[in-house]
């Protein structure tokens, strides 16, 4: 069989879980296997890089030079712990050398510019990736392993120039990323491609979004035809809620790839909301586990579930976003309000989250990504205000957003009442509320503070923590 198996940051954060990682594949790989392995950076790397790339552009010079040693130790260190071998270790320490002069390099030219451009972002970022691909390349020669390591690039993924989350060019990704690993995998090697990154048609460096290593297995899974996906992470695969917030949460053993998706998009972390897109209408089978309970419950996506009436999943909370909120007397029965409000935000390319309109027709709420509010009130107030319909834009930044999965919930009623009235036991306040036309899930918004809370009284009211099997 063959299987795209991505390892997440904390699946790499030490030498010793890539000396695991190291086993499992060449487990995989003595059963008869084909193997491509998807590696991130190493836990906490990529939240160093953006922090690098912020500092360099308000020409912090001392920082760059301590983040240079902090990075060349953290890798040499975890290097050390994965290889065994002196010749191998040696020539992985050169490489990982040699990749972070590169990064002092340019993050000393945006010092001396002063400018930190999208794209030069992406080319920061991206050194998280170019820094553990080699250590798990390393590993897997270690323990006796044909392999190569290659960028998601040079592995053929082409995006669009979207630096920050770009968007892949799926024909000619499919058609180079099987020219390129094709040969690779006839000849038994085991090719390890940094996740998240990828180059536009001109060779310029992009990444896929936050998280967006997922997404990278997916589009190579979905290039090779590979028969299954698995996604290792620190966790039992998707679960009916965030295990960091609500201890009891289960493993949600089987879920169509709608309801994986619905629970991306609204929080779940362990799976990008967009990695299911290359494969959605193909007969792959995704597989989430935890890297630290191989043998343990896992989570199997399929194209197709047979979901029991009236079931709710998973609970899932947002954070990172905003609530901007449209009001005026003179929007009541004004047509093309909402249209004017969705073209300014598309033209800024905002992405809507959730849209609310009060039945009285005098209030627009949105829930947008938290780092655009200022750009949307802003964009907003310049094309709406002044022409007497609107009178108010307002963003709030201390909300987050509650959701509630499942694809049994269609046509139950009663679930929204259920789910109001477990809140509002709690004494939260609900900001705004909104059901996807798709039926698969409400959402709601509360207070950041109150998220939490809110997750678990919908976790206990539905006793999503007791249910063994879906
Ligand atoms: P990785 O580095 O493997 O990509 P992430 O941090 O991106 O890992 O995602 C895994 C984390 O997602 C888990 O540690 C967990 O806290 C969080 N998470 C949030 N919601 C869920 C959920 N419903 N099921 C499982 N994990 C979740
Ligand atoms: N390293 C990237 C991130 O932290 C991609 C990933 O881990 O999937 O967002
Ligand atoms: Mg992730």
């Amino acid at each position: 069989m063959r299987i795209v198996m991505k390892f997440g940051g904390t699946s790499v954060a030490t030498g010793e879980n890539i000396r695991r990682i190291a086993d499992i594949i060449s487990s995989s790989v003595s059963k008869g296997h084909q193997i491509i392995a998807v590696v991130s950076a190493l836990d906490g790397i990529t939240e160093k890089l953006i922090e690098a790339a912020e500092r360099a552009e308000k020409r912090d010079k001392g920082f760059i030079h301590n983040l240079g040693q902090e990075l060349l130790n953290r890798h040499l260190r975890v290097a050390g712990e994965a290889i065994f071998n002196s010749s191998i270790l040696k020539e992985i320490q050169l490489t990982i050398a040699a990749t972070l002069e590169e990064l002092e390099k340019i993050l000393t030219g945006i010092l001396y510019v002063g400018e930190l451009t999208p794209r030069s972002k992406d080319y920061i970022l991206s050194f998280g990736e170019r820094l553990s691909a080699p250590i798990l390349y390393g590993a897997l020669k270690d323990v006796g392993l044909n392999t190569c390591f290659l960028t998601g690039a040079e592995a053929g993924i082409v995006t669009d120039d979207n630096f920050g989350e770009a968007n892949p060019l799926m024909n000619v990704t499919k058609l180079q990323v099987k020219e390129r690993l094709e040969p690779l995998l006839q000849k038994g090697m085991v090719p390890v491609v940094t996740g998240f990154i990828a180059a536009t048609q001109d060779g310029i460096t992009t990444t896929l979004g936050r998280g967006g290593s997922d997404y990278t297995a997916t589009i190579l899974g979905a290039a090779l035809g590979a028969e299954e996906i698995w996604i290792w992470t620190d966790v039992d695969g998707l679960m009916t809620s965030d295990p960091k917030i609500v201890p009891s949460a289960k493993t949600l053993p089987e879920l169509s790839f709608r309801e994986a998706l619905e629970m991306a998009v609204f929080g779940a972390k362990a799976m990008h909301p967009r990695a299911l897109e290359p494969i959605m209408d193909s007969n792959t089978i995704v597989r989430i586990k935890n890297i630290f309970n191989p043998n343990g419950p896992e989570t199997v996506l399929v194209k197709e579930t047979k979901a029991k009436p009236g079931t709710v999943k998973a609970v899932t909370l947002l954070k990172d976003v905003a609530l901007i909120n449209i009001s005026g007397a003179g929007m009541v029965g004004a047509p093309g309000t909402a249209a004017k409000v969705f073209e300014v935000l598309g033209k800024n390319k905002i992405n809507i989250l959730m849209i609310s309109q009060g039945a009285s027709e005098a209030n627009i709420s949105l829930i947008i990504r938290r780092n655009l509010m200022e750009k949307a009130v802003n964009a907003l107030e310049l094309a709406l205000l002044g022409g007497g319909l609107i009178r108010e834009i307002t963003g709030e930044d201390d909300v987050c957003v509650i959701s509630v999965v499942g694809a049994g919930m269609r046509n139950t009623p009663g679930i929204a009442s259920r789910v109001f009235t477990a809140v509002a036991r709690r004494g939260i306040n609900v900001r705004m509320i909104a059901q996807g036309s798709s039926e698969l899930n409400i959402s709601f918004v509360v207070k950041e503070s109150d998220g939490p809370a809110a997750v678990q009284a919908v976790h206990e009211e539905f006793k999503l923590g007791e249910v063994s099997s879906f």
